[in-house]
């Protein structure tokens, strides 16, 4: 079952079975690739170079490292939610021993340019820099086109919740020639990089997952950027004072499947709520962050006023919505901020 599901899921990246590395999830892969690294590599230098607006998994993990020594570069992000890869060109140094960009932005949607940022680091590789280069592509699995050997990541993290696998269940791609330092010391299970007996449920279920992305080739995706493309719009068209927070419908940058919207003068909260009433499952900021009342770090990265960081809420799509669905999100919306605007 285990050899099945790691062939599985390397199809999904075009990858050797043997690259493929199970963990807990999105978080642990995310703190091994990044603390992993930064503890093989540290002879060659403790430099390491992201961006603002990180899951927490990385994030936190690079605040760790900090407090051990190591230096963190955080690339600000344009007011869509997109690096500028001159800034990564400038950030790096001889001493940059990892680069870690995510694929897609799991609160706004937007897509880090990969085969830019690719070229920059290719041509870092040709003059001496080691940089190995990490990405979080929890949001982009299944989504967007992802080949890691291809396009030259060496190491990749996964999650199946996110492509209606189990939880607790995760994966990271480690390339040809990356040295990782494991942070779970036991019996040398995943190659010697993740011991612990394996958990056989999960990975039978993210197998299971990888095996249908594997089936639906990416044809998925067109269909939910048509869906964000009429939220988006007709969000924008029928309610005044709504700000699209990321690429707007049709951008390289907007990624099929997260649209986060602002709606001026009311709290995103409390239209979550009035929201839930109805049937209809949004989000505000990160759902996969369980504190609340901390300020929304990658709406902030964007230039976003506090006021119109709390009016954010995040609608994601899965291949299973349809189109009546967002006809009724959008007829909802509509009443909703009416009637909350009413009241403020
Ligand atoms: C959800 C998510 C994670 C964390 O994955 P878990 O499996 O929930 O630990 C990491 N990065 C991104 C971009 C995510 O969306």
């Amino acid at each position: 079952m285990i050899t099945r599901s790691r062939e599985a899921v390397a199809a999904v990246l075009k990858a050797d079975p043997r690259q493929i590395i199970f963990t807990s999830g999105g978080t642990e892969s995310d703190n091994l690739a990044i603390k992993g690294v930064a503890s093989s590599y540290s002879n060659r230098g403790k430099h390491i170079i992201t961006t603002a607006i990180e899951h927490p998994a990385v994030l936190n993990a690079c605040r760790d490292l900090e407090r051990e020594g190591f230096e963190v570069t955080y690339l600000p992000v344009d007011r869509e939610g997109v690096i500028q890869v001159e800034d990564l060109e400038e950030a790096l140094r001889e001493d940059t021993i990892l680069v870690s960009t995510m694929y897609v932005n799991n609160e706004i949607g937007s897509v880090q340019p990969l085969l830019e940022i690719a070229k920059v680091i290719k041509k870092a590789k040709t003059t001496g820099k080691l940089p190995l280069w990490h990405v979080d592509a929890v949001q982009a699995l299944g989504r967007l086109p992802l080949f890691p050997a291809e396009t030259g990541i060496d190491l990749v993290s996964l999650s199946a919740h996110k492509v209606h696998g189990p939880k607790g269940i995760g994966a990271l791609y480690v390339g040809k020639g990356v040295t990782l330092r494991p942070q779970i010391a036991g019996g040398g299970q995943e190659g010697d990089l993740r011991s612990g007996t394996e958990n056989v449920p999960g990975i039978a279920g993210f197998g299971a997952a990888a095996g249908e992305l594997n089936k639906a080739g990416g044809k998925a995706a067109e269909h939910m950027a048509a869906l964000r493309r009429m939220l988006v719009e007709g969000v924008m068209e029928s309610i005044p004072g709504c700000r699209l927070n990321g690429p707007p419908p049709g951008s390289p940058y907007a990624a099929p499947h997260i649209a986060n919207i602002s709606f001026k003068g009311i709290r995103g909260e409390v239209l979550l709520h009035w929201l839930e009433g109805e049937g209809i499952y949004a989000s505000t900021g990160s759902a996969c962050s369980s504190r609340k009342h901390v300020g929304n770090g990658v709406l902030k990265a964007l230039g976003l006023r506090e006021e119109e960081a709390q009016g954010a809420l995040r609608f994601s799509f899965s291949p299973d919505n349809g189109v009546e669905q967002v006809e009724t999100v959008l007829r909802k919306l509509k009443e909703g901020v009416k009637e909350l605007r009413n009241f403020a």
